[in-house]
């Protein structure tokens, strides 16, 4: 007998994000399980590591004597889900992995759900080149529709010339066409969703990216009032039309003006949510294992303003230590993943007692991170 709560939670993926959402899992008396089959993942160290392919029986069986199974990366093969298929439940479920996963498919089930999205051409073939650009307003980024990430497998275009030839660049694959969005700038949002449909929402953050790559995370966002309403709106929207169970992250380009249009979906924890860690509110990987598991939820906005700085490997220059320890608020994130020029090697969160304080720090925390 105990009276404490106990769970066994698996994780598909073993990378930063399964980490941390073990990190979070433990206090809340929940044993984290990751089956990744890199030997020097991030998770290894603080879960049990069930060291195999995603499609490994063995692995997949002892996933499937967790109490829930949930997953930090979108392209879990469809023979891992079809595995743990009526013996435990995968949250989020194949329907939903299977939309946030192709680009194509994200956009016509988000407009479904009535949530809007830049203008779009579906390229699958040669012919659904002609007149794409106009389409789309003359000047656009064509999208593979599977496996880009990180501003990966994109290129932009502005004539019709350009886009044959990016077109073939990506190696004729399936795309999406999507037209340049003039936006004021990016933000996300989070909802989490428990199996009987309780809602809460994360903070409306705000973005800025380097080389395609996510660079600082600010809470709270600089948007119009009503933009934060608005995000929820759409995240609820989608969310309850795709029956989530789990957590799932909203990009949107915000328009002058406050009107949103959503870029893409993650079904899981992001890496704009990583300043909740440290804001004095639950945390989005908290928030996710509280929503897999059905424990309580609520919104997990941070309490006080927060900052998020990726520190992300850059060849011959290594961030300040000393002077981001010495800097009041700063905490340090480290993913143990051996160094990569391009890697997302780890991030420092900041936290200050008022937006002014925030921003001023922030500038000096920039500095010290190459
Ligand atoms: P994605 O991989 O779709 O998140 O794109 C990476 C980054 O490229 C985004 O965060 C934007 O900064 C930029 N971007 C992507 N799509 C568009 C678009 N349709 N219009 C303008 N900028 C875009």
């Amino acid at each position: 007998m105990t009276d404490q709560p106990s769970a066994t939670l698996g994780i598909l993926g073993g990378g930063q994000l399964a980490q941390m959402l073990a990190l979070a899992a433990i206090p809340l008396g929940v044993r984290p399980v990751v089956l990744e089959p890199d030997a020097q993942a991030p998770a290894r160290l603080c879960a049990e590591h069930l060291h195999a392919p995603y499609t490994d029986p063995a692995g997949l069986e002892r996933l499937a004597q967790c109490d829930v199974v949930t997953l930090e990366f979108e392209n879990v093969p469809v023979e891992a889900l079809d595995a743990l298929r009526g013996r435990v439940p995968v949250r989020p479920g194949a329907d939903l992995l299977a939309r946030s996963k192709h680009r194509a498919r994200e956009k016509a089930a988000l407009r479904e759900a009535g949530a809007k999205t830049a203008p779009f051409v579906v390229i699958e073939q040669a012919a659904d080149l002609q007149g794409a650009l106009r389409q789309v307003g003359g000047r656009g980024i064509l999208k593979t529709s599977e496996l880009g990430y990180d501003g990966k497998g994109q290129a932009r275009v502005s004539s019709d010339f350009e886009l044959g030839q990016a077109w073939d660049d990506l190696g004729g694959v399936p795309c999406v066409l999507e037209g340049l969005v003039p936006f004021e700038r990016e933000v996300s949002l989070a909802v989490a969703r428990s199996a009987a449909g309780g809602l809460a929402f994360g903070p409306l953050v705000e973005n800025v990216h380097r080389n395609g790559i996510l660079r600082t995370s600010v809470y709270p966002a600089q948007s119009p009032d009503g933009t934060e309403a608005r995000a929820r709106d759409m995240a609820r929207a989608v969310a309850e039309a795709w029956g989530l169970e789990g957590l799932m992250t909203l990009e949107f380009f915000q328009l002058p003006g406050g009107e949103l249009l959503v870029n893409e979906v993650a079904p899981r924890v992001h890496n704009s949510g990583h300043l909740t860690q440290d804001g004095g509110g639950v945390s989005q990987f908290e928030a996710q294992v509280r929503a897999v598991l059905g424990l309580p939820l609520a919104d997990f906005a941070p309490l006080l303003p927060c900052a998020m700085v990726n520190y992300v490997g850059v060849e011959g220059a290594v961030p300040d230590w000393a002077a981001i320890d010495a800097l009041p608020g700063t905490h340090v994130h480290l993913y143990h993943k051996a160094w990569r020029a391009g890697r997302k090697l780890g991030h420092i969160n900041l936290v200050a007692p008022d937006e002014a304080t925030l921003r001023e720090r922030l500038r000096v925390l920039e500095g010290l991170i190459p």
